[in-house]
């Protein structure tokens, strides 16, 4: 053999690359999870319950109240680009809801094995599905691959597991399925504080006791308050900025002077979907110091809404890290008012102390 001669190149089977674009998306479990808990707010749920073995990686089950799934949309419920929520190239720019690339449930069967129990309000019986590869498959070899009916109230349950089963290389990376499970709770209790209106649940299977527990009726603080404790609950401030020019409002709860953790604690969400940003972390970080001991840090849930066509979720696959039009303006304006509620309260406390 010629050892100069060039190697032939030959295309990677279907399989191949959608395994690792899948694997691309979903990195550890808490990524499935938000795809999921995302859907199943989505469908209007008031209810998502969350149940978890060895960190997700062993099952991750999401089950909600929502609309359902038709029955006849079981078939191309796990191919790659179908939705519900996206017609043409132009709703893209006027989506509301969360996700839209239809890839979520498609990633995760390609490296999990993927069951859908669904019912609508309108079907007589829930539907039962298996997934591998995007398809429909039979529960036992040899057997139908068509959805089957079984009993089930309405909603939808997802049930995840052996998430990474055919990739055994980033299987062996997870070494701690603890650090998995404390971020599945952490990203479970993001929502929960996001979503008011919906009760949440999360527990590890086949324990009693919950990781995070919110009744439907819990307010956004109450639901800090059980999430994050009474220590920062108690010092939060209600915050709220609009710019009409700028096409975008922001509302959350900041903590005050009183309050300070050695980390940041940020509560993100754009347009809904829990998200990082770089730039809000450091810019409201700097705000603080002059508020804050050195080398203390604050804690705030932010929640921006900024008109969709102006925001672009997608520019990273793993849609972590976010971008959008305007961004030095709009952060700017965030961190002007947070400056000025913060400031406004010191004044008020210190004139308190004076008197
Ligand atoms: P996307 O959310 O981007 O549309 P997904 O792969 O996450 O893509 O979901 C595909 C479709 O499956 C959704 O558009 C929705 O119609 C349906 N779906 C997924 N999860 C649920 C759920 N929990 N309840 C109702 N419908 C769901
Ligand atoms: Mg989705």
């Amino acid at each position: 053999l010629d050892g100069n001669a060039p190697r032939r190149i030959k295309a990677l089977s279907q399989t191949v690359v959608n395994k690792i674009a899948a694997g691309e998306i979903i990195v550890a479990p808490v990524h499935a999870l938000k795809e999921l808990l995302e859907n199943a707010v989505d469908a209007g749920s008031t209810s998502i319950e969350v149940v978890v073995k060895d960190g997700g990686l062993k099952l991750l089950q999401i089950t909600d109240n929502g609309s359902g799934i038709n029955k006849d949309d079981l078939g191309i419920l796990c191919e790659r680009f179908t939705t519900s929520k996206l017609k043409t190239f132009e709703d893209l720019a006027s989506i509301g809801t969360y996700g839209f690339r239809g890839e979520a449930l498609a990633s995760i069967s390609h490296i999990a094995h993927l069951t859908v129990t669904t019912k609508t309000k309108t079907s007589d019986c829930a539907w039962r599905a298996l997934y591998s590869d995007g398809k429909l498959i039979p529960p036992k070899p040899g057997g139908s691959a068509e959805p089957k009916a079984v009993a089930g109230r309405q909603g939808t349950q997802i049930t995840v597991e052996d998430l990474f089963y055919n990739i055994p290389s980033r299987r062996r990376a997870f070494r701690n399925i603890n650090d998995e499970y404390s971020k599945v709770l952490d990203m479970v209790g993001k929502y929960a504080i996001h979503c008011e209106g919906i009760a949440f649940s999360c527990k590890k299977h086949g324990e009693s006791s919950m990781g995070v527990a919110i009744q439907s009726a819990a307010k956004t603080v109450d639901r800090i308050r059980q999430i994050y404790g009474n220590s920062v609950a108690n010092e939060l401030i209600p915050f709220e900025v609009e710019d009409k020019r700028l096409g975008f409002k922001a509302k959350g709860l900041i903590s005050n002077a009183n309050y300070s953790i050695k980390k940041t604690t940020m509560l993100l969400f754009i347009n809904h979907r829990c998200v990082e940003s770089t730039a809000i972390r450091k810019s409201l970080e700097s705000v603080y110091t002059a508020f804050l001991p050195k080398g203390s840090h604050p804690y705030f849930y932010l929640s921006i809404e900024i008109e969709p066509h102006r925001v672009d979720v997608n520019v990273h696959p793993t849609k972590r890290e976010v971008n959008f039009l305007h961004e030095d303006e709009i952060i700017e304006r965030i961190s002007d008012s947070v400056q000025e509620r913060l400031a406004a309260v010191d004044t008020s406390r210190s004139f308190m102390t004076q008197t």
